[in-house]
Formats: C-alpha cells, sequence, structure tokens
C-alpha cells in the first residue's frame, strides 16, 4: 500500500504516486464497467428512510489520510444502496436519462484537465470545442447556421439567460438602474403555457418580475399552448399597463410533452415585438430522427432555444445548449469585465463568462463531442427511435387495457395514464387516492420507478422511457407488475 503521510522533507507533489493512481483508477473503471453491465443488481429506488445515510457519515473529516481502498470500500457499502439509481433501465420517472459510457469516459479527462473555461485564455480548447460541438448538435436537429451557443449545466440555467436577455432587449436600463423602486417601469411579464416547466417561473422570481410576470395561457384539446388565448391576454395586459416582454414555446412539455405551435407563436412575437424562447429542453432531442424534424419547426425563428444533451442524449448530467440569434444582447445582460479579468486577446474572442451569472465552466464540450462522435448522429437517431418503439409498446398495452385509461397523446417516449377501475368510475377523487397507491406500490418493488403529474386535474402516472439499456422486456415487465398490482 502507498505511503499515506505527508513527509515534509519529501513532500512530492501531496496529490497521489502515478501507480498508485493506475492502480485505483483500475478498480474504479471495473466497477463502473460492471455497474454499466449489470445495472439491475441494485434496486432502482432504495430501500431507506430519509436521514439514513447521514447517520452512517461521521460528523467531522478524518484529520489522518486514509486508504483509497477504504474509501471505495464505503463507496461501495454505503452510496451505492443509498442511491436512486437512474442508469437502471426499469428507471422510468421524470424524464429517464442514461450516463452513458463514452460520457463517463470524457467526464474523467474533463476532471483530468479541471480547466475553468471562465475566458478564451483560460480554456482554449474548451471554448472552441463548445463552439464547435453545439454546431455539430445544431445541424443534427435541423436548427439553423449561425447561431451562437453556449452550455449551462442546466435548462433551468439557460431559461433564466434567455429570460435575462429578453428584458435586456426590453430597453429599460435594468443592468444599470434595477427595478426595484422604479416608477418609469410598468409591470413586465412573460408569457407560457398552463403546461410550461417551472423554470420560467423561477427565472422570473429570480429576475425581479416577481411570479405575476408570468402569465399561464390555457392550451387546447392536445395541451399545446392556444395562440388565440396568447394574442388576447397580451392585448390585455397592453391595455391594462402592463409591458409584454418574451414567450416561452415548448417543445415537449414536462407533463404530457406536447408540443407548442411554435411557427404561429413565432408570428405572435414578430407582430408585437416580443422575444420568443423555446423550451426544448426534452423534445428538442427528438429533431435528432429526420422524420421528427418538424417538432422543431419554427424554432429558425426564435430568439432563444434551449435543449438538453443530459435528458435526451446519454450524457451525462449536466449538459444543457442555449442557442440564440442575439449574443451582443446576452453580452450586454451580463458582461462584466474586472481589472483582473482583462485579456490581450480583448474582444476579439468568446468569453464564455460573458453569457451567464457564473465566472467559472467546466469543459463539458469534451463530453459532448466524445458522445456525438462515439454514437453518430444517426447512431443517436437508432436510439431515440427505439426509446419512442418501446414507449409505444406500452401505450398500445394501456390503450388495449379496458380498465386502464390514457391521459395525453404520445407524441415522444412518455405515456400518461391511470387506473379506471369500474367501480370507482365518476369519483374523481377515489380515482386520485387509487392511482397513488398504485405507484408507490410499484415503486415500492425497487423493480421499476414511475413518477406522476397531473393532467387537468386528474392525478396520472408517466412512464418515460430514455434509458440506453432498457429494452423491451423491462417496459413489458412494468407493464405486467403494474396491471397486476392495479387488479389485486
Ligand atoms: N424544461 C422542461 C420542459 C423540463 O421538463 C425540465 C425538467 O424536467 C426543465 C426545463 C428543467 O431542466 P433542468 O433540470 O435541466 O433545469
Amino acid at each position: 500500500m502507498e505511503d499515506l503521510r505527508l513527509d515534509p522533507g519529501q513532500l512530492g507533489t501531496g496529490d497521489m504516486d502515478p501507480e498508485s493512481f493506475r492502480r485505483h483508477g483500475r478498480a474504479v473503471v471495473d466497477r463502473i464497467a460492471e455497474y454499466l453491465a449489470n445495472p439491475e443488481r441494485w434496486r432502482v429506488l432504495p430501500a431507506m428512510e430519509p436521514g439514513d445515510l447521514y447517520r452512517q457519515i461521521p460528523p467531522a473529516a478524518p484529520s489522518r489520510p486514509e486508504s483509497m481502498e477504504a474509501i471505495l470500500a464505503d463507496f461501495d457499502r454505503l452510496i451505492l444502496p443509498a442511491t436512486t439509481h437512474w442508469n437502471h433501465p426499469g428507471f422510468f420517472g421524470y424524464f429517464a436519462i442514461t450516463g452513458s459510457a463514452p460520457g463517463i469516459l470524457a467526464e474523467s479527462l474533463i476532471a483530468m484537465l479541471n480547466v475553468n473555461a471562465m475566458l478564451w485564455r483560460t480554456g482554449p480548447a474548451a471554448t472552441e470545442l463548445e463552439d464547435a460541438t453545439l454546431g455539430w448538435l445544431a445541424r443534427m436537429i435541423g436548427l439553423p447556421d449561425g447561431l451562437d451557443g453556449v452550455i449551462n449545466d442546466t435548462a433551468s440555467a439557460s431559461t433564466l439567460v434567455a429570460l435575462a436577455a429578453a428584458r435586456e432587449a426590453a430597453g429599460l436600463r435594468i443592468r444599470e438602474a434595477g427595478l426595484a423602486g422604479r416608477t418609469d417601469v410598468p409591470p413586465l411579464r412573460i408569457y407560457c403555457s398552463e403546461e410550461a416547466h417551472s423554470s420560467v417561473d423561477k427565472a422570473a422570481l429570480t429576475l425581479g418580475l416577481g411570479l405575476r410576470g408570468i402569465r399561464r395561457i390555457p392550451t387546447d384539446e392536445a395541451f399545446r399552448l392556444d395562440v388565440g388565448a396568447l394574442e388576447a391576454a397580451i392585448a390585455e395586459d397592453r391595455a391594462a399597463g402592463i409591458r409584454p416582454i418574451a414567450v416561452v414555446a415548448t417543445v415537449g412539455t414536462t407533463s404530457v410533452t406536447a408540443v407548442d405551435p411554435v411557427p404561429a407563436i413565432a408570428d405572435v412575437c414578430e407582430r408585437k415585438g416580443l422575444w420568443l424562447h423555446v423550451d426544448g429542453a426534452y423534445g428538442g432531442i427528438a429533431a435528432a430522427i429526420p422524420e421528427l424534424r418538424g417538432v422543431l419547426a419554427g424554432c429558425e425563428r426564435a430568439d432563444s432555444i434551449v435543449v438538453n444533451p443530459h435528458k435526451w442524449m446519454f450524457t451525462p448530467i449536466d449538459c444543457s445548449a442555449l442557442y440564440t440569434r442575439h449574443p451582443a444582447v446576452v453580452r450586454g445582460a451580463f458582461s462584466l469585465v474586472p481589472e483582473y479579468l482583462k485579456t490581450p486577446e480583448g474582444e476579439s474572442v468568446k468569453n464564455l463568462m460573458d453569457y451567464g451569472n457564473s465566472l467559472g465552466r467546466r469543459f463539458r464540450a469534451l463530453k459532448l463531442w466524445f458522445i456525438l462522435r462515439y454514437f453518430g448522429t444517426e447512431g443517436i437517431a437508432d436510439r431515440l427511435r427505439e426509446h419512442i418503439r418501446l414507449a409505444n409498446v406500452f401505450r398500445e398495452a394501456i390503450d388495449d387495457a379496458t380498465d386502464f385509461e390514457r391521459l395525453a397523446p404520445v407524441p415522444f417516449s412518455v405515456v400518461v395514464f391511470r387506473h379506471r377501475p369500474a367501480e370507482l368510475a365518476g369519483d374523481e377523487a377515489a380515482l386520485d387516492a387509487h392511482n397513488g397507491r398504485l405507484l408507490e406500490r410499484i415503486n415500492a418493488t425497487g423493480r421499476y420507478f414511475l413518477s406522476h403529474t397531473r393532467v387537468r386535474g386528474k392525478y396520472a402516472i408517466r412512464l418515460a422511457v430514455g434509458n440506453l439499456r432498457t429494452r423491451e422486456e423491462h417496459v413489458r415487465g412494468a407493464w405486467e407488475l403494474i396491471r397486476r398490482l392495479a387488479r389485486e
């Protein structure tokens, strides 16, 4: 075993020596390979109570070095059984995701370089590869050339940046003067559908617009934003002295994966001079499938659009791509260069710190590069197609069962449904409670994990396919279990 004591006479680097690194590295790689080969070894949802892990962690860090063997043994003993396994093929909750092997390898190299790409100078490869890979991603999903892209941690951050840019574009000098106490600025408003993600509301509260700064527009029978209602709301707000600044359209809403009518919304935004932001965090990636290109129709006219490779493109969390046609506006909202961050390159280069609130930036483009190259655009499309096929296997099972009800269309890989036994028909409160209990019983098995939503007020169970290792047997197995538990 290596000597872990720090001898001031022979301090060395203070880090692990190369031979030990190779040995422990092999142990880690073996674990990862084993984990990915046998993801079902673990319960998808751990059998634990809140606090169970915390109580097993000592109250203070060790004062003396510990061996990697001991640390890894505790990873196996404590962490793996206390983890919800998003890499499990029976993970069907929320938007199911997978961290693929090339992405995991890229993450190691990202950590190896430990680049902070705040400036071009502090991360030339990270900055330029980000531009190049975001160009690849844009081309893969059919976005027009010439968009400027940056990678953020999450779609929530991307939407916040986009809506900060929309606020900047309104020309109200908020950057200098803020909002508080101003009598020359009317209440500002952003529009999105009732089905839009809560990250839009969070952006409004972060940007000082308040939750009242969001107006949620009703949806049609397929849960798409109603454009007539949008126009009426904008007119009504203007008449009341409110200043509309932006519309957020969603491609693949969180609950039921609906696609808003972006071309018609873009018409409204153009006519009224509003910023159009498209949230394609989940559904936007589906445009990698050539026959589904149409899901992003109209997005070439958006002022900004977010898609998340970490949702449906096998990229280890986190990786969210934000594109805009107006990078200068984004910089106008965020760029601030203290003396110590000035460089000889000046404004001749892209400095990623200018495109959002955070100064530091991880080298996330590396994993995107690995994944786009390892799978290829056709490989990505094939896998997404397969996820959609699997979701439709489940959809057919729901549609064929007279005591189950599907609550929304299935444009992508998510099926939203409930059990509706004849004896509870018409009693909505009882149906809600029955389905809530059913979901808990499914998840308690540890074999599958599903999540829930409400659809037009009805409690609904969601099955989302998005994991590379999910096969037809998992979807059929989940259906058999759900059917049996529901009828017990
Ligand atoms: N937009 C949509 C449509 C989502 O469904 C979600 C999360 O599920 C988000 C945005 C937020 O994603 P993130 O976790 O990357 O912030």
